[in-house]
């Protein structure tokens, strides 16, 4: 039995390097050797306390690596075998519950919205259910996804926020090819949300972001391909869409913020008529001053809360990873070992002394 290093999270920036027993496989579960593993607002916003957590936790959900050994059952129920490379899934599924039958696993009534991966915390062993470690129990309600040959395990973690731009920017508003659209937060899911809606021919995509602090990527989303970006912190968002489309609003608008309360009321100002909102940036207690309600109702809008994403829209984000169709090479990626991972969090979270980087990816083997 060999042994597991793992960055442990106590409390707020309060991130600790440890050693856990690695687990005996049974016959239905396995253990991956983490490659890599992405980060995303989520991580820094868990790292600052922005979102609480039962610590202590290893945390991490978007994690890529390989299987070191797995039970025959596992192996057979996932079709995959020792040595093959996977992402993992951070929510975990029964398939027997209704909720799973219906499809909509994150609802699993075994396992719902406290059994996330890098949520859980370490005291529940064998206490390895993060990504920020050298190792990940992957217990029987996994859900694990083969990671196409053509990727590097870095490039694969982006298969999280790309299935979250494919979820959140296509399929939950059901945007279509002529569709315009505007994307609220030039983040990481942002970015990858004008790679979906590009992907499915949208006419005209805006992205915004917030004050110098978000100039590089609004240039990167740019360079991506963007129609118009737009600085909301000097411009006025909707005035800058109407002119740059003779008068056009949004059909599809994707909040993709982090810490923004004003968001909502720029999403319904910039949402046309019979519009669409897609809600995905958490706000915590202080709701959204400068929303004007009554505008949802004269333009008639639908908004929707987008949550987690799933299994197969992970598949596509994988499938279209691997197409190269898109520069994901214009994104500015840091890689750390576990030990730098604290200073990375901190500077992703805009508290450091270098500017984020839009890819974050802990290596555990660096
Ligand atoms: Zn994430
Ligand atoms: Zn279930």
């Amino acid at each position: 039995m060999g042994e597991a290093t793992a960055a442990v999270l106590y409390g707020v920036e309060d991130l600790r390097i440890e050693t856990f027993d690695l687990p005996e496989v049974g016959d239905d579960d396995a253990l991956l050797l983490v490659e890599a593993c992405g980060l995303c607002g989520t991580d820094h916003e868990l790292f600052t306390g922005h979102i609480g957590a039962p610590y202590p936790v290893v945390p991490g959900h978007e994690t890529v690596g390989t299987i070191e050994a797995i039970g025959d059952e596992a192996a057979a129920k996932w079709k995959i075998n020792v040595g093959d490379r996977v992402a993992v899934e951070c929510w975990q599924a029964c398939g027997g519950c209704d909720p799973c039958r219906a499809g909509v696993y994150r609802r699993c009534t075994k396992h719902g919205q406290t059994d996330l991966y890098g949520m859980i915390p370490t005291d529940r062993k064998p206490s390895l259910f993060g990504g920020y470690s050298t190792h990940h129990y992957l217990s029987p309600d996994s859900l694990v996804l083969p990671v196409p040959p053509e990727l590097n395990p870095v490039e694969a973690t982006l298969f999280n926020p790309l299935g979250a731009g494919i979820k959140w920017g296509v399929e939950i508003p059901g945007t279509q090819q002529g569709d315009y659209v505007a994307i609220l937060g030039p983040g990481i899911r942002g970015l990858c949300a004008l790679v979906a809606t590009q992907d499915i021919g949208a006419e005209f995509v805006a992205v915004t972001g917030y004050g110098p602090n978000d100039h590089p990527r609004l240039e990167m989303a740019e360079a991506m391909g963007a129609d118009l970006v737009v600085d909301v912190a000097e411009e006025d968002a909707a005035k800058r869409f109407r002119d740059a489309t003779g008068g056009r609003l949004a059909d599809v608008v994707i909040d993709v913020t982090a810490n923004a309360p004003t968001a909502l009321g720029q999403a319904v100002r910039l949402s046309a008529v019979d519009g669409t909102i897609v809600m995905a940036g958490v706000r915590g207690e202080k709701g959204a001053p400068g929303l004007n309600s009554d505008a949802i109702i004269w333009k008639e809008l639908t908004v929707k809360g987008a949550l987690g994403v799933d299994a197969p829209v992970y598949r596509k984000a994988l499938e279209l990873l691997a197409q190269r169709k898109f520069p994901f090479d214009l994104f500015t990626r840091r890689e750390v070992g576990l030990n730098d991972t604290a200073e990375l969090l901190a500077d992703m979270a805009g508290k450091g002394s270098a500017p984020p980087p839009v890819h974050g990816v802990i290596v555990p083997g660096l």
